[in-house]
C-alpha cells in the first residue's frame, strides 16, 4: 500500500491544521477497502449484514400469472364494447387451488387474490362491481385489458440479480430472499473493532472515584454505537497515559483486529508523545478538524508486526464523550460501514427546521449541535437546542433527538432562523 500520510499530504486542499469536515470524510472514505472476508448464513442470520454478492433470482416471481382481486376471471375479447355483458360462470380458482379446465368463450371463473388465472384469461373484474343472476355473472362496462392481474416475473426475473452485492440486509430483502425460495446467503463478516480509553484520571465502574477522577463512559457509548453498526467488539479497558503501556496496548489491538478506536490523549498538551510512539507503529495523520465539538482527530494505519499479521485502520477520537460520539457519527460511522462492505453508502438525512432559540457560533468551523425537533401550529418542523452544549455534556446527546448542522461558513443563528438538522434516529 502507498504510503497513506503520503496520499493525504498529496490530497488537494489538505491542511492538517483546519481541515473542512466533508473534506476529512473523503479523504478517509477514499483510503478505505472492504473487509474481503465473506460467511454463508441462513437467512434469519443475515439480518443486518452487507450482501457479499448479487442474490440471483433462480425463479419468476410471481411465477404465474395470477389474479391481484377476488372476482372474475374472463377474457376480455368476450366483453360487450359498451353495456353490460353476460358471462356463464364454470367454476372457482382458489390461491394454491388452480381451476383445472379451460375459459372458452362467453365464459367466467370466479377467482380469488393470488389464484393462478386459467388458461385463455386475460382479465379480472372485482366482485363488487358485478351481479350473479343463477349460473350467470353481468360484468359492467368500462374494463381494461388485463386490469387486475399480476403477471409472472413482474417483481423478478429467473437469472437476473434479485438483490445487489453491498447491500444492507433489511427486512424487506430478507422477504425477497424468502420469496425466491433461498435459505443461505453470502454476507461479509463482521468488523472486528478493538477499543480502549486513554486517560490517568479515568475510573472503571466497580472502582471507587477518587479525587479527580472521572468514571469512563467512552468505552460504552463506543461499545453501543460499533454494537448497532453490527461490529464485533473486543474491549481492552482503560490504558494510563504511558508510553509503553499505549504501544503495548496498539500492538496488541493491531494483531486482532481490522480498526482501532481510541478516545482522549489527541489534544495539543498530550499528543506530542503520542505522535512520536505512533511514528513508530504506523502511519498516523494527527488532524485539527475544523469542527465543534471534536477538533483534534488522528486517523491512520497502524502497521502489521508480524508477517502474518493484517494491522489495523486507527481513528483517535478526542477525550470529551460528546465530542466521541459526534466524530464517530461524523467520520467513523461512514469509514466502518465503507469498510464493512455497504455500497452505496447511505445517504444521512438532512432537513430544513426553524430555531426556536438563538445559538453562537463562528464561520470557520463546522458545529454539531443537540436539538429536540417538534411542529409548529402549522405543521413546520421546528427545533431547540438541548440546553447546555459543552462538548462535555453527554446529556446532551441523550436528551437530543437530532443534530443541528450549522455549516462552516455559517455565523451566528437568530430565533426563526433555518437551519439543517439530521435525525438522530437514521444515523444513531
Ligand atoms: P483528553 O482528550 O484526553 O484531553 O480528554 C478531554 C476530556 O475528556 C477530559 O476532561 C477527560 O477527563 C475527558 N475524558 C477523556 N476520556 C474519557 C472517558 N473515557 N470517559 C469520560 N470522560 C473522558
Ligand atoms: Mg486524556
Amino acid at each position: 500500500m502507498s504510503s497513506i500520510l503520503q496520499a493525504l499530504s498529496c490530497a488537494d486542499n489538505y491542511d492538517p491544521n483546519s481541515l473542512h469536515v466533508e473534506r476529512a470524510r473523503e479523504l478517509i472514505l477514499g483510503l478505505l477497502p472492504p473487509v474481503t472476508g465473506i460467511e454463508r448464513v441462513f437467512i434469519r442470520q443475515a439480518l443486518d449484514r452487507v450482501l457479499a454478492a448479487d442474490v440471483i433470482s433462480p425463479i419468476d416471481v410471481p411465477s404465474h400469472d395470477n389474479s391481484a382481486m377476488d372476482g372474475w376471471a374472463l377474457r376480455f375479447a368476450d366483453l360487450a364494447t359498451g353495456g353490460e355483458s353476460r358471462l356463464k360462470n364454470i367454476g372457482t380458482a382458489f390461491a394454491g387451488r388452480a381451476f383445472d379446465g379451460r375459459v372458452g368463450a362467453g365464459e367466467t371463473v370466479r377467482i380469488m387474490t393470488g389464484a393462478v388465472l386459467p388458461e385463455g384469461v386475460d382479465t379480472v373484474v372485482i366482485q363488487e362491481v358485478t351481479r350473479v343472476e343463477g349460473d350467470a355473472v353481468i360484468i359492467p362496462a368500462g374494463q381494461q385489458r388485463g386490469q387486475n392481474t399480476r403477471r409472472a416475473g413482474e417483481d423478478l426475473q429467473a437469472g437476473k440479480p434479485a438483490i445487489p452485492a453491498g447491500r444492507k440486509l433489511r427486512p424487506a430483502e430478507i422477504g425477497i430472499i424468502a420469496s425466491l425460495g433461498v435459505a443461505e446467503v453470502s454476507v461479509r463478516r463482521r468488523l472486528r473493532v478493538a477499543l480502549f480509553s486513554t486517560g490517568d484520571e479515568l475510573c472503571s465502574i466497580g472502582q471507587a472515584l477518587t479525587e479527580g477522577a472521572v468514571y469512563d463512559s467512552n468505552r460504552y457509548t463506543l461499545w453501543g454505537m460499533l454494537t448497532r453498526l453490527g461490529c464485533e467488539v473486543i474491549d481492552m479497558g482503560v490504558v494510563r497515559d504511558d508510553p509503553a503501556a499505549l504501544e503495548a496496548a496498539f500492538r496488541d489491538a493491531a494483531a486482532c483486529a481490522d480498526v482501532i478506536i481510541t478516545s482522549g490523549g489527541v489534544s495539543v498538551g498530550e499528543a506530542d508523545f503520542i505522535k512520536q510512539m505512533m511514528a513508530q507503529l504506523g502511519e498516523v495523520a494527527f488532524w485539527k478538524i475544523a469542527m465543534k465539538p471534536g477538533r483534534p482527530m488522528a486517523f491512520g494505519r497502524i502497521a502489521p508486526d508480524g508477517p502474518d499479521r493484517s494491522g489495523a485502520w486507527l481513528f483517535g477520537l478526542p477525550g470529551n464523550p460528546v465530542a466521541v460520539m459526534v466524530t464517530f457519527y461524523q467520520f467513523v460511522r461512514p469509514a466502518l460501514l465503507k469498510l464493512a462492505g455497504l455500497a452505496p453508502l447511505p445517504v444521512v438525512p438532512g432537513f430544513e427546521a426553524r430555531c426556536l432559540e438563538p445559538m453562537k457560533k463562528s464561520p470557520g468551523r463546522t458545529e454539531y449541535q443537540r436539538g429536540i425537533l417538534g411542529r409548529d401550529e402549522s405543521g413546520a418542523w421546528t427545533v431547540r437546542p438541548t440546553g447546555a452544549q459543552g462538548s462535555g455534556v453527554l446529556r446532551s446527546m441523550a436528551d437530543a433527538d437530532c443534530f443541528i448542522v450549522l455549516e462552516h461558513e455559517r455565523g451566528k443563528v437568530g430565533a426563526g432562523d433555518t437551519v439543517t438538522v439530521q435525525p438522530m434516529a437514521a444515523i444513531v
